[in-house]
């Protein structure tokens, strides 16, 4: 632990982005205290919590990161006054007026119907649920609700988060966001769950565009995430859950005698694939409402991303800050291009450890006095994450910021 701590401050004070981190949370200070107003909290190495700290500056927040060394930093809102005054006023004096719109996705999740690894075990197989629920959020919430800034992060262990940057998602009251999560929450605690007199989203007359637009994405990686690498029909233990979404008793019943009849060490033995046709067929030769829509229904809830909702709702909920280090794996909280997601593989992103054995052989390398020093995330794995940090998230919304200046100097003329 106290090699991990004296890592931490190197990577503190030589790594990690905070003027980054400045330029992102002022957002150009069109309003005044963005950044002052905006809560900070910090989980130390001997598990001791401080909420509500602030800074004014870009130094002031490394520096006191730099005493503290935390071992994870959290961003909550943007408040009336700044947090670390909090004590000044009166508790109904001190309220959260801002914050991004966050998504948190949590493999755990997912546990139901993993095969390959469970808890916090992650694989590439299994993090292909993060690979569609990116595509499936982005997409919608691009589209359909038009947002323009969005920052994907891996969350350093087993799942990604999502902040909406946009001036009209940080402004959200909490009414609005709920309308937003349940927009986007179709499999709720589970599909199947739902209340009696709930909508049924997969029924016709419910299935919006926008589920249209999700199902195509979600169908081809049904096929190889599911059948293929979850090979969820190749066990017993799995196919009953499966085929429990199945609505009819007898064939549920007989599939499940067939399959168990079956040798599965044989060449014989089918495929999770030929199974899952073999489903799609039989409903296709059913009458009736239900079966036209289950195998829709059994793919949405293998596959569409599970939320944490009370994260995304409530203004005040914390979340922790991108390039922070994963105490328990090491790996660097890094940010996730959703256009290359399909290719993020989280199993290789930097570890503290690798990114300080960088930055030591740099040095070794380059001892000329005389050599401009590169910035020092420059001379490690980090630096795509940082390029695409600043190309990819802050870049665009600074040019609109600037857009929003000029626009606000014209009306006033
Ligand atoms: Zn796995």
């Amino acid at each position: 632990m106290a090699q991990f701590q004296s890592w931490l401050h190197i990577f503190y004070q030589r790594l990690f982005p905070f003027t980054d981190f400045y330029r992102w949370l002022a957002y150009g200070e069109m309003s005044k205290g963005y950044f002052a107003n905006r809560e900070w909290s910090f989980t130390l190495a001997s598990d001791v919590y401080i909420r509500f700290q602030s800074y004014k500056t870009a130094d002031e927040l490394k520096s006191e990161i730099l005493r503290l060394c935390p071992v994870k930093i959290d961003i909550g809102a943007v408040y009336n006054i700044a947090p670390k005054d909090k004590k000044t006023v009166g508790p109904s004096a001190f309220r959260p007026r801002e914050r991004e719109l966050v998504f948190d996705i949590d493999m755990t999740d997912y546990d139901d119907i993993r095969t390959c690894c469970s808890g916090a075990e992650i694989c590439l197989k299994c993090w292909d649920f993060m690979t569609i629920s990116i595509k499936i959020l982005h997409r919608a919430l691009t589209e359909d609700f038009g947002f323009k800034h969005l920052l994907w992060v891996y969350s350093g262990r087993r799942g990604v988060h999502c902040w909406v940057a946009d001036e009209r998602a940080r402004s959200m009251s909490p009414e609005a966001r709920s309308a937003v999560v349940a927009y986007l929450e179709v499999v709720k605690g589970g599909y199947h769950q739902r209340g009696q007199g709930d909508e049924d989203p997969m029924d016709e007359r419910n299935f919006h565009p926008s589920l249209v637009r999700a199902y195509a994405v979600l169908k081809k990686h049904f096929a190889k995430t599911i059948l293929l690498n979850m090979d969820v029909l190749g066990s017993r233990e799995h196919w009953m859950k499966l085929l429990q979404l199945v609505p009819d008793h007898e064939m549920r019943t007989r599939l499940d005698k067939e399959w168990t009849d079956e040798t599965p060490d044989s060449d014989s033995g089918t495929t999770s694939e030929e199974r899952w046709n073999r489903i799609v067929g039989e409903l296709r030769g059913k009458k009736g409402a239900a079966f036209e829509t289950a195998d829709r229904a059994i793919i949405f809830r293998y596959t569409y991303p599970r939320l944490d909702a009370n994260v995304s709702i409530g203004l005040n909920h914390l979340l922790k800050a991108p390039f922070c280090v994963h105490p328990k794996t090491g790996r660097v909280c890094v940010p996730i291009d959703p256009t290359q997601c399909d290719t993020f593989n989280p199993l290789t992103v930097p570890t503290i450890q690798s990114l300080l054995d960088e930055l030591n052989a740099w040095s070794a390398k380059n001892n000329n006095p005389s050599y401009i020093e590169a910035e020092n995330y420059q001379k490690t794995s980090l630096e795509p994450y940082v390029k695409y940090f600043r190309q990819g998230f802050l870049d665009p919304m600074a040019s609109e910021v600037r857009q929003r200046m000029r626009e606000r100097v014209d009306m006033s003329f």
